[in-house]
């Protein structure tokens, strides 16, 4: 069978020596003679798998000890109401940045429970849109949290740096590049991720939080969101998402079979580059971020005709290369390449564009 490479911007991704192994043990888990879905999640079984998937997400992230790790539901949009409901003690003033559509949304939600101030948005400079860095804007130290999206995965843009927050924490959507490059999670108070790009399949939502601040929560905040009670009862205080939950536990697995996130970011880096001077090299694509913002997660580009759109994506998909179209709000073409695409998927696009161009440029 002709190899197939799923660029889709999910849900999931999942490299294949997981799936193989999830496969394998389907019906006999453990030893069990049962499917890890079918035990309880209060057994000792699964306890100790899900304290191994924390043991090993805290190994591959660094994450210092005084951060709790939660393994929870409602995914990243869940999290756009959690944060500010489970920060409200701190005051009524957050700040966010914007950069994309998952930052905006965030607005949207955070303001019913904060006033919300927006202190930058994406700026487009000789035609490249572009982040603003923090010289051009201030946290306020009367802040109760500054939120922004490290990779806007429909946009394409990603933030690189890490905005200084002070004394005001600073929180973070990573649910589409997490994982995918080494991080100083010390300098976050709260970051969260929908687990459905680089952490396993979609129902789990990962967040993890510096435990000062878990005291600053609304009254009104519902048990199930509440970051101190799902503390409290290592996060299952409802039934959890055991199978996707046993599922992160394989991928973290593999990820530290791979040499972890400094080699994963490697690969990042090289199937970025590679896929962006294919775009760069040539007049017939083009991609609109600037380049200190260009997301290694989600890489978009247009054609320059945009009536070969469909051809493209036809042709491309009978060559197995799937689930390239753009997101309906930017158009064109988007390839996410998360953890689990493989070097060889970015080459075989790479030659697919460019022998599509040859023979329709
Ligand atoms: N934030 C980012 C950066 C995302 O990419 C997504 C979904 O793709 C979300 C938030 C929303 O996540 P969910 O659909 O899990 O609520």
């Amino acid at each position: 069978m002709q190899d197939i490479f799923n660029f889709s911007a999910g849900p999931a991704k999942l490299p294949r020596q997981v799936l193989e192994k999830a496969q394998a043990e389907l019906l006999n888990w453990n030893g069990l003679g049962t499917s890890v879905m079918e035990v309880s999640h209060r057994g000792k079984p699964f306890i100790a798998c899900a304290e191994k998937a924390e043991a090993d997400l805290r190994s591959l992230m660094q994450i210092p000890e005084n951060y709790k790790v939660l393994f929870l539901q409602g995914g990243g949009r869940g999290q756009f109401f959690s944060v500010p409901m489970n920060l409200a003690g701190r005051g009524n003033l957050t700040q966010h940045l914007v950069t994309g559509q998952w930052s905006q949304i965030a607005v949207a939600e955070a303001e019913k429970y904060m006033s919300v101030e927006v202190l930058a948005k994406t700026k487009t400079v000789d035609g490249y849109l572009s982040v603003p860095t923090q010289e051009e804007w201030q946290i306020n130290p009367k802040a109760a949290y500054f939120h922004y999206c490290t990779n806007e995965t429909v946009d394409g843009i990603e933030i690189d740096w890490i905005p200084e927050g002070g004394d005001v924490p600073v929180v973070a959507d990573m649910s589409s590049n997490i994982l995918s490059k080494q991080l100083d999670v010390s300098k976050f108070g709260i970051i969260y991720a929908g687990a459905q790009k680089n952490i396993g399949p979609s129902g789990l939502t990962l967040v993890i939080v510096r435990e000062d601040l878990l005291a600053y929560a609304r009254k009104d905040t519902p048990a199930i969101f509440n970051y101190q009670q799902q503390v409290n009862n290592d996060s299952m205080y409802n039934t959890p998402p055991t199978f996707s939950w046993y599922l992160a536990g394989l991928v973290f697995e593999w990820l530290l079979e791979q040499g972890g996130v400094a080699a994963i970011e490697k690969i990042n880096k090289e199937k970025a580059r590679l896929l962006y001077s294919a775009i760069d090299n040539s007049d017939f694509y083009r991609n609109q971020v600037a380049i200190d913002n260009r997301s290694k997660m989600n890489v978009t580009f247009h054609l320059a005709n945009s009536h070969l759109d469909s051809l493209f994506l036809e042709q491309s998909f009978a060559q197995g290369l799937h689930a390239l179209k753009g997101h309906r709000f930017v158009g064109g073409m988007r390839a996410s390449i998360y953890n689990a695409m493989p070097l060889e998927g970015v080459k075989a696009l790479v030659d697919f564009m460019q022998e599509f161009e040859r023979v329709n440029g």
